[in-house]
C-alpha cells in the first residue's frame, strides 16, 4: 500500500535541503519499492506571500490526511515586521499543536568523522548519542493568559504562563521511557523543581511512572546544572527528557556538540504514530540561495519518518549507512568543512547521498 509524504519545504535553505533528501527518498523507493507519493504544500513565510497565512487550513488538513509530513523550515528577515499572530513561526506552532505533535524527538549523534568539527575537544564528545525528548504542545509556549499589558502606571509589563497538567507530563515521559528502554536504559529528567511548582508536579509524575519502568535507570537534574553538564561530560546522557521551553534550549546546545546544527534531525510524533520530520536549525537566512547549506540533517530526517512513521525500518538503515559512507569518503558542505576534506555544495552533498544509496 502506498505511503503519502506530505513535503513542506518553507523559506530560507528549506526549498534547497528539502529538494535534497526528496530526491534521497525516491531513490530509496526506487531501489526498495515502498510505494512512496509525495504531495507539496506551503507553510511560513511562502504560504503569507501567496495566501496571507502562515498555514492554510486547506495545506493543515492535507497534511493531517498524509502518513507524515516532511518539513524545511520557516522564517526570516522578510516576515520579521509581521504581527506576531501572522508570523512564520505560527504555521509551525500550528501544526504542531493542531495535529497533537506532542512528542519531539531529537537525536544529539557525533558521527565519527567529525569529531574535529564540535566545539568540544574531541575525547569530549567522541561517541556521543544523546537523545533529547521535549514535550512540544504544552508549556509556556503555549500557556494562557499571555501578552503585553499595561499597567495602572502606564509601564507595559510582558507575561507568559508556565503550566503543565499531569497528562501531558504521563505522555511524554512514557515515551521517554520507552525510549530509554530500547537504547541503554538510562533517562535524566531535566526540570527546575526548586523554583517552579509546574516541575514539581513534572518530577512527581515522572517519579511515580518509573516503578513501571524497572530497567530503566532514572535520574532528575536542574536545568541549569544540565546545560553545564551537557558541555562539561555529555557522554553521561542517554535519553534526556524535559518540557518545551527548556528541551528547545538543550536540544540547541547538544546539537552544537556534534560540530554542526546541519547534521541534526528530528521527529515530533502524535499518539498515532504520525509524525512531522524536519531539521533542528531553522531557514539559515544568512546562505540561503547560496547553495552551501548542508542537507544532511533534512536527509537523516527522511530517514527518521521511514522509521516512526511509516514502518520502513530497513529503507531507513539504508539512507543512514549512506550518509556514513559519504561522509567516510570526506566530502563536507562548508558548515562540517575540515582541512584535507572536499568541500561540497547541497546539490553535490545530496547526490553523493543517492549515489551511496
Ligand atoms: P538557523 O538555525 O536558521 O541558523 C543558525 C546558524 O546556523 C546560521 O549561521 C546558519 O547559517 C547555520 N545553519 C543552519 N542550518 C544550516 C545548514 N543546514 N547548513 C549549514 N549551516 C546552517 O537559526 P536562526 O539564524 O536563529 O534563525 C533563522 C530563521 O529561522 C529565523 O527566522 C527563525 O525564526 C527561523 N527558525 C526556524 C526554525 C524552524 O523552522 N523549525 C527553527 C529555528 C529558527
Amino acid at each position: 500500500m502506498s505511503k503519502k509524504i506530505m513535503i513542506l519545504p518553507g523559506d530560507g535553505i528549506g526549498p534547497e535541503i528539502v529538494a535534497q533528501a526528496k530526491a534521497v527518498l525516491e531513490a530509496v523507493d526506487k531501489k526498495s519499492g515502498l510505494g512512496l507519493a509525495f504531495e507539496e504544500g506551503e507553510i511560513g513565510g511562502a504560504a503569507i506571500d501567496s495566501s496571507g497565512e502562515p498555514l492554510t487550513e486547506e495545506t493543515l488538513e492535507a497534511a493531517g490526511q498524509c502518513d507524515a509530513v516532511l518539513l524545511g523550515a520557516v522564517g526570516g528577515p522578510k516576515w520579521d515586521q509581521l504581527d506576531r499572530d501572522i508570523r512564520p513561526e505560527r504555521g509551525l506552532l500550528k501544526i504542531r499543536s493542531r495535529l497533537g505533535l506532542y512528542a519531539n524527538l531529537r537525536p544529539a549523534i557525533l558521527y565519527p568523522q567529525l569529531a574535529d568539527a564540535s566545539s568540544l575537544k574531541a575525547e569530549i564528545v567522541s561517541g556521543l548519542d544523546i537523545l533529547i525528548v521535549r514535550e512540544l504542545t504544552g508549556g509556556i509556549y503555549f500557556g494562557e493568559p499571555r501578552g503585553i499589558r499595561v499597567l495602572a502606571n502606564g509601564e507595559q509589563q510582558g507575561f507568559n504562563t508556565y503550566v503543565y497538567s499531569e497528562y501531558e507530563i504521563e505522555r511524554i515521559a512514557r515515551t521517554a521511557f520507552e525510549a530509554a528502554r530500547k537504547r541503554r536504559g538510562r533517562l535524566c529528567s531535566v526540570d527546575k523543581a526548586n523554583v517552579l511548582e509546574v516541575t514539581v508536579l513534572w518530577r512527581e509524575v515522572v517519579e511515580r511512572l518509573a516503578p513501571e519502568y524497572p530497567d530503566v535507570e532514572l535520574s532528575h537534574m536542574y536545568v541549569d546544572n544540565a546545560a553545564m553538564q551537557l558541555v562539561r561530560a555529555p557522554k553521561q546522557f542517554d535519553v534526556m527528557v524535559t518540557g518545551n521551553m527548556f528541551g528547545d534550549i538543550l536540544s540547541d546546545a547538544a546539537a552544537m556538540l556534534t560540530g554542526s546544527i546541519g547534521m541534526l534531525p528530528s521527529a515530533s510524533l502524535n499518539e498515532t504514530g504520525f509524525g512531522l520530520y524536519e531539521p533542528c536549525h531553522g531557514s539559515a537566512p544568512d546562505i540561503a540561495g547560496q547553495g552551501v547549506a548542508n542537507p544532511l540533517a533534512t536527509i537523516l530526517s527522511a530517514a527518521m519518518m521511514l522509521r516512526y512513521s511509516l514502518d520502513m525500518d530497513g529503507a531507513a538503515d539504508l539512507i543512514e549507512q549512506a550518509v556514513h559512507k559519504v561522509l567516510d569518503e570526506g566530502l563536507r558542505t562548508a558548515d562540517i568543512f575540515t582541512q584535507g576534506c572536499r568541500k561540497v555544495t547541497t546539490a553535490e552533498m545530496g547526490a553523493a547521498v543517492v549515489n551511496a544509496l
